[in-house]
């Protein structure tokens, strides 16, 4: 495809036409750099797309007209960067191009939730000048993926919320922050730095990744602390704040991830940079009826994002089986305690890559899939010591997070601070119909569709009605209705959903 230059608004369109392919838009102020380079690539190596990046400096975002006018601009060396990097068309539109006098732009406010704190208190107007751009640029463009920093990490935010309230179609697509060799992030403004300023830039970007660092042991934080640090290196601090990332409302305890967030000023030098603390890795719950394709789903979603797979649902059946199988009495409170304090379930993974579950070191992972044991698991299940004892193992498996668990109570009870929660339900014609079709569970092949219909039914009523930890959806959990979509289209919505809620830098492994 032919590399080109636009620069008037008029010309997008033309070329939108021409190009006959969807896009992915990377926008960006020029005097580009590592982060915006790692950007542009992302957006390449994402998909076949068309990447177009667009160099303004929105005047309306600066609400310090020197900055504006000092803002380093070098489009020469911007346009070389780009086209090296992956862009296939670069926007350099002029001021009067974007806002055009006589043209009726519809100038935006930004979510006021979001914009009232952190750089929204000192930066009055700037996070509408962004909102306004970016809505301009976006209507321009019409994009398929928006490619952004999470370096602006309340920017971003702002612009994820603008995206839904204005209700595009266009996909958030971020990276994490970028930062350069001696710790302090990326900047097109770090040119303007002096070495005094830049060794007290790096002092501060050094005192966040050290607390990240002493928050993954101690699990806690003192922002005092690091406020007393910073005063006593003579830095002044705009703000410093322990917020939650997303609502950036303060932080709770049980928040596993939050956002650590500061401004600094230093000569005419405003700087900001944020890093993320995490008490354990990410968590997805997946809790949903049977027969909803959770298993399907969450495997596949497993090993997309490279999480541990923890496979609630093969616990109980792999104890059932035991129980079954030793014809323990299980009704007698006492014997089953004694019992379980032997047991020993573990997932392993077996040579085609798929996860084998063993009880007391005896593979059942193809056992456990007999109608035998689906009639008599929910049973097994409500019973309070076999629920608190696998509670507490899936508990302990699940202890450093980068997991996925599917089952009926994840989001409930097993992991209720997960961080993305889903429901994932389907008809129950539908599941029937799935169940039909399932190689795994032959004996439902043999079950004629009505009976099979009641069955689920039946499990439907005894898991949403049984007293301990019933199939409850989680008052945040997502709800996701199967029918009509394929296991892929739902793989990547919940994909979307994760990217979507959790920092890419808390994805890095
Ligand atoms: P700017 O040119 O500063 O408007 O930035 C353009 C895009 O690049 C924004 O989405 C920024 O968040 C992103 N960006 C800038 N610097 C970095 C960095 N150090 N790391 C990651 N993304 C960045």
């Amino acid at each position: 495809m032919k590399k080109v230059i636009i620069r008037k608004t008029e010309e997008i369109e033309n070329w939108r036409r021409n190009i006959n392919s969807k896009i992915n838009f990377i926008p960006t102020m020029g005097n580009l750099h590592n982060g915006h380079i790692k950007l542009i690539s992302a957006a390449k190596n994402d998909n076949s797309n068309v990447n177009l990046v667009s160099i303004f400096v929105n005047p309306l975002q600066f609400d310090n007209k020197l900055d504006l006018v000092n803002y380093p601009r070098t489009i020469d060396n911007d346009i070389k960067i780009s086209f090296t990097n992956g862009a296939d068309a670069i926007f350099i539109p002029s001021a009067e191009d974007i806002y055009p006098p006589n043209n009726n732009i519809e100038f935006l406010k930004a979510s006021i939730a979001l914009s009232s704190n952190l750089c929204g208190l000192s930066r009055s107007g700037h996070f509408d000048g962004v909102c306004t751009v970016i809505y301009r640029l976006l209507d321009l463009i019409k994009p398929k993926n928006l490619y952004l920093g999470e370096k602006d990490w309340q920017q971003l935010l702002i612009l994820k919320n603008l995206i839904l309230t204005k209700k595009l179609n266009v996909s958030v697509k971020s990276i994490p922050t970028q930062r350069d060799f001696d710790g302090i992030p990326l900047s097109s403004r770090n040119v303007h730095l002096s070495k005094n300023e830049r060794k007290l830039i790096r002092f501060f970007s050094n005192e966040l990744l050290e607390a990240k660092k002493k928050f993954q042991q101690e699990k806690k934080i003192s922002v005092k602390t690091i406020i007393k640090k910073l005063t006593a290196e003579k830095i002044s601090i705009e703000y410093l704040e322990h917020l939650h990332p997303n609502t950036l409302q303060k932080a709770r305890t049980e928040d596993n991830i939050s956002l650590l967030a500061g401004a600094i000023r230093c000569g005419e030098t405003r700087l900001i940079d944020h890093v993320f603390l995490m008490k354990r890795r990410p968590i997805i719950a997946i809790d949903g009826p049977a027969g909803s394709g959770k298993s399907t789903v969450t495997k596949l979603i497993a090993k997309k994002l490279k999480l541990l797979y923890l496979d609630t649902g093969a616990m109980y059946r792999a104890l059932s089986w035991l129980l079954i199988k030793e014809k323990i009495d299980y009704k007698t409170e006492k014997k089953l305690q004694n019992i379980l304090k032997n047991v020993s379930i573990v997932f392993k993974s077996n040579e085609n890559s798929h996860q084998d579950v063993f009880i007391n070191n005896y593979c059942v992972t193809e056992e456990i899939r007999s109608q035998e044991i689906s009639s008599i698991v929910s049973k097994i299940s409500s019973i309070k010591e076999v629920r608190k004892f696998l509670v507490e193992e899936q508990r302990k498996i699940g202890k450093s997070g980068d997991l996925v668990a599917e089952g009926r109570d994840i989001g409930t009870t097993v992991f209720p601070n997960a961080e993305l929660k889903i429901f994932l339900t389907a008809s129950i014609d539908e599941r029937a119909k799935r169940r039909k079709s399932d190689k795994q569970s032959k004996d439902s092949q043999e079950i004629d569709f009505n009976t099979l219909k009641e069955l689920i039914k039946k499990r439907d009523y005894e898991d949403s009605n049984r007293e301990i930890s019933p199939l409850i959806k989680a008052n945040d959990a997502i709800e996701i209705i199967t029918d009509g979509y394929s296991i892929n289209e739902v793989v990547d919505k919940i994909i979307d959903l994760y990217n979507d809620k959790i920092p890419k830098e808390t994805q890095i492994k």
